[in-house]
């Protein structure tokens, strides 16, 4: 029963959960990077995408939950007013 009402992760790149961002987005700043990948392994909606040291957010998907921001160890990725 349950499996009929909780949906898998990443449903953003299908509805576009990127409307659901009221007041900030995050900003990837791309200047302390190490590649480690955690932005892009913790992103609910699946929305982080790159290689190596250049990751980016696609904000049609991304609905502001700042989790990348927590997670990030080097301080790369900023909150930022829309
Ligand atoms: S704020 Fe970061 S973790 Fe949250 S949805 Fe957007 S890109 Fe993903
Ligand atoms: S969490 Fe930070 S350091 Fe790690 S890949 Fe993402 S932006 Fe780069």
């Amino acid at each position: 029963m349950f499996a009929k009402i909780i949906l898998p992760p990443a449903m953003g790149v299908k509805n576009k959960t990127g409307s659901w961002r009221t007041t900030r987005k995050p900003k990837f700043l791309h200047k302390n990077c190490t590649g480690c990948r955690m932005c892009y392994l913790v992103c609910p909606e699946g929305c982080i995408s790159g290689s190596k040291k250049e990751y980016d957010v696609d904000l049609d998907y991304c609905k502001g939950c700042g989790l990348c921001v927590k997670v990030c160890p080097v301080n790369d990725i900023i909150m930022e007013e829309e």
